[in-house]
């Protein structure tokens, strides 16, 4: 607690101090205890709102329960809830991506699991950091790294085009494709593992124009207009479609 009258949010983060609620957490027949502040939790998580306003039982309990949710993933979230108000995204996702700790696989899939337990709790706030902060840690990673995130996300993940999916297929389109010979699961496999992860690779391609651009130029040695792929033209002999000679087209 800080002394004075004055303190933040934050220092109530599991403390007695005007809790008016105790959170009881459960997995695996475990339970950890949170000394809970409804008016904080309610702010940036729209299920706590619920939770607590609607006819629910847990609206007017001393103690609410929650299920399932892996024990250092949800106190990343409560941390979030009671830690919101910094406002510059960039610090707070870089405390997200920080954890010195775990090697660059597994802070990604923390970042996977930061973004679930943010839907579930509805707590949008959480959600953005988290793709951000795996955006910042995908930047230069090996692509093995990368699809273990993947098979992380599309294990769980129900609908294409979603923040996560989004990132995740723009740092794919970013690696060499020669990176994925080296790698065990390979660019096959997790596309016809996770239909989805197809669906969010095509939608981000066409997002970033990765597909050619074709056009219809005349051909030098027969005169007919051939369908030119325009990327490579400048720089690359291209074969007309009309006479099957080589040729850089002059766009
Ligand atoms: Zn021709």
């Amino acid at each position: 607690m800080a002394s004075g009258t004055r303190f933040a949010p934050k220092d109530l983060f599991n403390s007695p101090h005007l809790s008016d609620v105790t959170i009881h957490q459960i997995k695996d027949n475990q339970t950890t205890k949170y000394y809970g502040h409804r008016a904080i939790l309610a702010c940036h998580s729209a299920w706590f709102s619920h939770a607590f306003s609607g006819n629910f039982k847990e609206s007017s309990e001393a103690t609410i329960e929650v299920h399932d949710d892996d024990p250092k993933t949800f106190r990343t979230m409560l941390e979030h809830l009671y830690d919101s108000e910094k406002t510059d995204d960039k610090i707070a996702c870089q405390m997200l991506e920080k954890d010195a700790s775990l090697n660059i696989a597994d802070n990604l899939v923390l970042q996977v699991n930061a973004y679930f337990i943010a839907e579930k709790y509805m707590v949008t706030t959480l959600a953005s950091k988290a793709a951000m902060a795996f955006q910042l840690l995908a930047k230069d990673i090996k692509i093995q790294d990368l699809a273990a995130a993947i098979t992380a996300y599309y294990d769980n993940c129900v609908s294409h085009g979603a923040d996560l999916g989004k990132v995740i297929s723009s740092a794919v389109l970013n690696r060499s494709t020669r990176d994925w010979r080296t790698s065990p699961a390979t660019f096959e496999d997790l596309t016809t593992r996770y239909p989805i992860f197809a669906v969010d690779m095509c939608h981000q391609m066409q997002r970033e124009r990765r597909f050619p651009v074709a056009k219809t130029l005349e051909c030098r040695e027969c005169g007919e207009d051939s369908l030119v792929e325009s990327r490579d033209i400048s720089k690359y002999p291209s074969r007309c479609t009309s006479c099957g000679y080589d040729q850089i087209f002059r766009g």
